[in-house]
C-alpha cells in the first residue's frame, strides 16, 4: 500500500479509522496529523499522541491556535459556553468552528504531500452531517475533487465512514480492538467527561446502541450518563 496520511483528533471516529487502516487495510506507511486549534478539550491531543506511540505511527501536531483570534466558536472561545444537549439542537451550532474542516484538510493535504503521502483519510461520519456543514457528503465530494487536482500528482481524499453512524463505528472498532479507553470526546476540557455536552451524549448513544459500556467511563459515570441520555430521549419524544 502506498503512503497515506490521516487526520487524527484523538476522538473515537478518527481513532477507529486509524485502526481500520492499520489492520483491515494493512497500511504500514502512515502519518497521523493532529491539530491544536485552541480547543478546550486539549485532552484529545494527548490521547492522539499516546495512541500514535502505542501503534508506532509517525505523528505531527500542528498548531493553528492563532486562528482563534479570528474564528469564533464555543469550542475555542472561553467567553462562549459549551452548550449541553443534543447535536441537532440549534444551540449546538455554537460549537461549529467556521470552515474548520476545510482549513484542516487543506493544511493536512500539504503535510501529506510533504511526507510523500498521496492519500489523506479523515473520519467524518453520518452523525456529523446534521449540524456540521463541512462534514456532509456534498462538501467532502467537492473538496476531494479540488484536492485531487492541487498538486502535480493526484492526491486522494477519503472518508470511509461518511455513511456510517457512530454506533456502526463503535461496532467496527470493537472488532478491531480499538482501545476506546484511550480516546477522548468531551468538549468541556475538564478532568473527566461532563456526560452532558453534545459530544458526550453522542458517545453514550453510540456505545449504548453498540451494546457495550464506554470503557472510558467508570461504572458509576456510565450509569449517570445513560440516565441523562435516556431522560433526554424521553423529553425529545414527548416534544415530537
Ligand atoms: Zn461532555
Amino acid at each position: 500500500m502506498e503512503k497515506s496520511a490521516i487526520i487524527l483528533s484523538g476522538g473515537m471516529d478518527s481513532t477507529t479509522l486509524l485502526y481500520y487502516l492499520l489492520t483491515k487495510k494493512k497500511a504500514n506507511n502512515i502519518i497521523a496529523i493532529s491539530f491544536n486549534y485552541g480547543q478546550r478539550h486539549k485532552k484529545e491531543l494527548e490521547c492522539a499522541k499516546i495512541l500514535c506511540q502505542k501503534m508506532k505511527v509517525a505523528h505531527r501536531i500542528i498548531d493553528i491556535s492563532s486562528l482563534n483570534k479570528v474564528l469564533v466558536s464555543a469550542l475555542t472561545t472561553d467567553s462562549v459556553e459549551v452548550p449541553e444537549g443534543w447535536y441537532d439542537e440549534s444551540n449546538m451550532k455554537q460549537t461549529v468552528v467556521p470552515n474548520r474542516n476545510m482549513i484542516m484538510l487543506s493544511i493536512a493535504t500539504g503535510v501529506a504531500i510533504s511526507n510523500g503521502a498521496n492519500t489523506l483519510y479523515y473520519g467524518a461520519h453520518a452523525g456529523d452531517h446534521v449540524i456540521y456543514p463541512d462534514c456532509r457528503p456534498e462538501f467532502y465530494q467537492a473538496l476531494a475533487k479540488a484536492i485531487e487536482k492541487c498538486h502535480f500528482e493526484p492526491v486522494y481524499l477519503k472518508a470511509p465512514f461518511i455513511n456510517m453512524t457512530k454506533a456502526d463505528i463503535v461496532k467496527l472498532g470493537l472488532e478491531l480492538n480499538v482501545p476506546y479507553k484511550l480516546t477522548w470526546s468531551c468538549y468541556k476540557g475538564q478532568e473527566r467527561p461532563c456526560l452532558k455536552c453534545g459530544t458526550c451524549s453522542e458517545r453514550v448513544e453510540a456505545f449504548y446502541k453498540a451494546g457495550v459500556k464506554d470503557p472510558l467511563l467508570t461504572s458509576k459515570e456510565w450509569q449517570v450518563a445513560l440516565s441523562i441520555w435516556k431522560e433526554r430521549l424521553a423529553t425529545k419524544k414527548e416534544e415530537s
